[in-house]
């Protein structure tokens, strides 16, 4: 059997990978989603294994201990990382894919599988980012001005990507990857 395409969906901070990522899953119910390992608290509404898998520090470093992430990052001071079990059980099964995860856990990522197609999601603006990095309005101060530092540094790995996706409208930026897709799966020649 063909293996599944794996889709990274990276960008920076507040540029709306999970509100993108929950709508293109929406619009493609047959892509999977990879739930990540984190050690923030949980949000406001946000369910164990569902969202994240919320773990403590040291439940986050008996799993690295374990190899049992794909990559990990600290992020703002807390870890994120990916299953990796999961995600290589799930792609051997023919099934796609898709991680939406920070710049530094895709570059990892694609160390391990090159073969990934690796997203970019671009902001219409850094003006635009900061307001929607400031909108989100659960951060503190000290929080929004680091994401926005993080932010700026992490544009600047824009050229280790296979696609940039403008990220102006949801419905269009979900579009935009669904037709990558496709390209992508017509070009392993599975459509
Ligand atoms: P948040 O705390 O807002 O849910 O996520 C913060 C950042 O962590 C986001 O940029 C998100 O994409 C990223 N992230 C979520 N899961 C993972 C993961 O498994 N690995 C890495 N490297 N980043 C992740």
């Amino acid at each position: 059997m063909d293996k599944g395409l794996l889709i990274v969906l990276s960008g920076p901070s507040g540029v709306g990978k999970g509100t993108v990522c929950s709508v293109l899953r929406n619009k493609v119910p047959e892509l999977v989603y990879s739930v990540s390992a984190t050690t923030r608290l949980p949000r406001q509404g946000e369910v164990d294994g569902v969202n994240y898998f919320f773990k403590s520090r040291e439940q986050f470093q008996d799993m690295i201990a374990r190899d049992a992430l794909l990559e990990h990052a600290e992020y703002v001071g807390n870890y994120y990382g990916t299953p990796r079990d999961f995600v290589e059980r799930t792609l051997a099964s023919g099934k796609d894919v898709i991680l939406e995860i920070e710049v530094q856990g895709a570059l990892k990522v694609k160390q391990k599988f090159p073969e990934g197609i690796f997203v970019f999601l671009l902001p219409p603006s850094l003006d635009e980012l900061k307001q929607r990095i400031t909108g989100r309005g659960t951060e503190s101060l000290d929080t929004i001005n680091n994401r926005m530092s993080v932010a700026v540094d992490e544009m600047n790995l824009l050229g280790h990507y296979d696609y940039a996706v403008l990220n102006d409208e949801i419905d269009a930026a979900c579009d935009r990857i669904r037709s990558i897709m496709i390209a992508e799966h017509c070009r392993r020649e599975r459509y």
